[in-house]
């Protein structure tokens, strides 16, 4: 296991140099627990009880959330959703 996860590769993260630097901890390798091998995990969740950890795409975090809310440890919850929503963003045209 690799242990050097936490820097972007060239060209895969840097989009804009106006961004604050934000560094992914999930990356394609990252799969949803739910959909397997289909689909990149965006939110990952640690269980109260266990420490087990769960991981989502944004489809399965969204409908599974409000379910979890009492079950997971939010200081341990990395969701990195927003990947999507910037990326539309950036590839789209400038609507605004
Ligand atoms: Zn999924």
């Amino acid at each position: 296991m690799s242990t050097v996860a936490t820097t972007p590769k060239p060209g895969q993260q840097r989009v804009a140099d106006s961004n604050a630097p934000k560094v992914y901890k999930l990356t394609a390798l990252d799969r949803c627990d739910r959909c397997g091998p289909s689909s990149q995990a965006y939110v990952r969740v640690t269980m109260k009880e266990t420490g087990h950890d769960l991981l989502f795409c944004g489809h399965h975090y969204n409908k599974f959330k409000f379910d979890l809310v009492d079950l997971i440890d939010h200081d341990k919850t990395i969701n990195e959703y927003d990947r999507l929503d910037t990326g539309n963003r950036l590839i789209g045209s400038e609507n605004s």
